[in-house]
């Protein structure tokens, strides 16, 4: 019987064909955190029978001879206002996975995947109705079947609405699931762009495209996907709020039906401090040892004294508001004035970067600064720090706090999406919970959490116990693929009966 119902379920996942639309992944190209899950969900699905295929610009930035990425020999022509543009799809495989690839040297031959330090390129509207229409052109001409195109954030927001309208005949009875990774960007653009879509003024409404008069990318996934999904419970709750909905809770308070909150997983491979090439000693639950090396080595590397007992608090991050840097440009003279060490790895805003800058050059026994984006780096972080500081004001998910669970580097959250998801504070009497985490988004709620982290690190078999909860813990994709493929099967189940 139970032989029978694992090979009926295998039987299921076989059949399912998805297309994963996303404008970024790893290994190819990353700037966030939707690269990680661009890469980790498709492989994890991969693991379990389905067939996923995924389409990504083929940006510049993507280093070719690497990944063996090869011409397919087929080329798309891309209807964009009264013209069409050409392409050439090029393709790659990895770990399972085929990625093709839409080259366009005008629109992804650029020093930035989405703008430049001076600010988003202005043509962004036509670069991603560009990139939405040529994965199904692409799809078209290379004859896939899928069950359903799961898009991912404003970039293939589209996606949704051209299954319905243009693309209806191609694709019948295809469906389409949405995941939200941050409501935050949305792709606004103004209404004198909408000759790009090619898609009748009827769709330019208050239950459609429009937002306040201007095109708005991310609410035409809200309104037309088949289904809708974001990445922690916590943050699929918080966006039907006015507090974190960005002027779209009214919309998602009207699909909340049809809205689930999915929690990312880690590539437990790419992130696992027992095999982590780039870390200075390996280590595990079992034996913490190498943990030493690693935050000596850390201190080496960041010209910081090499002192056992300083508690070392770490910031990996893209400098911006969202990431609560207000909050620790605000504390950081109060925690200086200590003994520990910080460590920041970090881009972002100018104002940001200065300032923590300016706090390094103040404090140079106890505080570095690298404004750079390196992975190799931040897994050296990750194994080397003691804490790991994370004070956003929302994150929709968050994989640093994951990663640092992982590697026994203790998060200091605020209690917001996914890290109110995935911390839970720990108690001295039950030796339970895995780091701290505070609600009010102040200054004040965040110190007294660093405080009480700091009066922990003395307790040495206090701590220890901490951290291997954290190590202990489960995040993995295997769970939340799961969730993934219950809602694919669901949707192919609906459209089979709509035939
Ligand atoms: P978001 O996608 O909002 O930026 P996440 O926590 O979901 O935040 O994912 C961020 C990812 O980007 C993590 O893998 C993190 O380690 C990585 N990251 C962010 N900034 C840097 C940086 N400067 N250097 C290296 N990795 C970075």
């Amino acid at each position: 019987m139970r032989n029978r119902q694992t090979i009926s379920n295998a039987l299921k996942t076989e059949s399912l064909n998805i297309i994963f639309a996303s404008s970024e992944a790893l290994p190819y190209v990353k700037t966030g955190g939707l690269a990680d899950v661009g890469a980790a969900l498709p492989a994890a699905l991969r693991r379990k029978n389905l067939s996923v295929t995924s389409f990504l610009p083929l940006y510049s930035q993507i280093n070719q001879a690497k990944h063996f990425i090869k011409p397919v020999g087929k080329e798309i022509s891309v209807p964009i206002s009264d013209r069409h543009e050409i392409a050439q799809l090029y393709q790659a495989e990895h770990e399972g996975v085929t990625t093709y690839f839409i080259a366009h040297d005008h629109y992804f031959n650029r020093p930035g995947l989405y703008g430049t330090q001076e600010g988003d390129y202005p043509d962004n509207a036509e670069r991603f109705i560009f990139f939405s229409r040529a994965v199904l052109e692409g799809a078209k001409a290379l004859g896939l079947k899928p069950d359903v195109v799961h898009c991912h954030d404003w970039h293939t927001g589209l996606i949704p609405l051209y299954l319905k309208t243009a693309y209806a005949a191609d694709f019948p009875n295809v469906a389409s699931l949405f995941t939200i990774h941050n409501l935050g960007y949305q792709g606004l653009f103004w209404h004198l762009d909408w000759h790009l879509l090619n898609l009748s003024w009827d769709y330019f409404n208050f239950r459609g495209l429009e937002f306040h008069g201007n095109i708005n990318f991310l609410k035409g996934g809200l309104y037309y996907a088949d289904l809708l999904s974001t990445v922690s419970v916590k943050y699929a709750k918080e966006i039907q709020t006015p507090a974190f909905g960005h002027q779209l809770d009214g919309v998602l308070r009207d699909r909340t039906a049809d809205l689930h909150g999915i929690l990312n997983g880690l590539d437990t491979i790419e992130w696992n401090p027992g095999s982590d090439p780039h870390i200075a000693a390996t280590y595990d639950i079992t034996d913490l040892g190498g943990k030493q090396a690693c935050k000596a080595a850390l201190q080496k590397e960041f010209a910081l004294p090499v002192v056992k007992k300083r508690p070392l608090f770490a910031i990996i991050t893209r400098l911006v508001e969202q990431k609560g840097l207000r909050l620790v440009a605000g504390i950081l003279e109060k925690l200086l004035s200590g003994p520990v060490q910080v460590v920041v790895l970090g881009t972002g805003e100018k104002e940001y970067e200065n300032s923590l800058q300016g706090f390094a050059a103040q404090y140079p026994d106890k505080m570095a600064v690298r404004i750079a984006y390196d992975s190799n780096l931040a897994h050296r972080i990750e194994a080397g720090a003691d804490i790991f500081l994370m004070p956003s004001q929302y994150e929709p998910c968050g994989l640093n706090q994951m990663m640092s669970l992982r590697y026994g580097t203790v998060p200091i959250v605020r209690a917001t999406g996914g890290l109110d998801d995935t911390v839970k504070t720990f108690s001295r009497k039950t030796g339970r919970g895995n780091g701290f985490k505070f609600k009010a988004y102040t200054e004040a709620a965040l110190l007294k959490q660093i405080n009480k982290a700091r009066v922990l690190f003395e307790d040495k078999p206090g701590w220890r116990t901490l951290m291997k909860n954290g190590m202990d813990g489960d995040y993995s994709w295997d769970r939340s693929s799961k969730a993934y493929i219950k809602h694919y099967q669901q949707l192919k189940k609906i459209m089979q009966e709509k035939r």
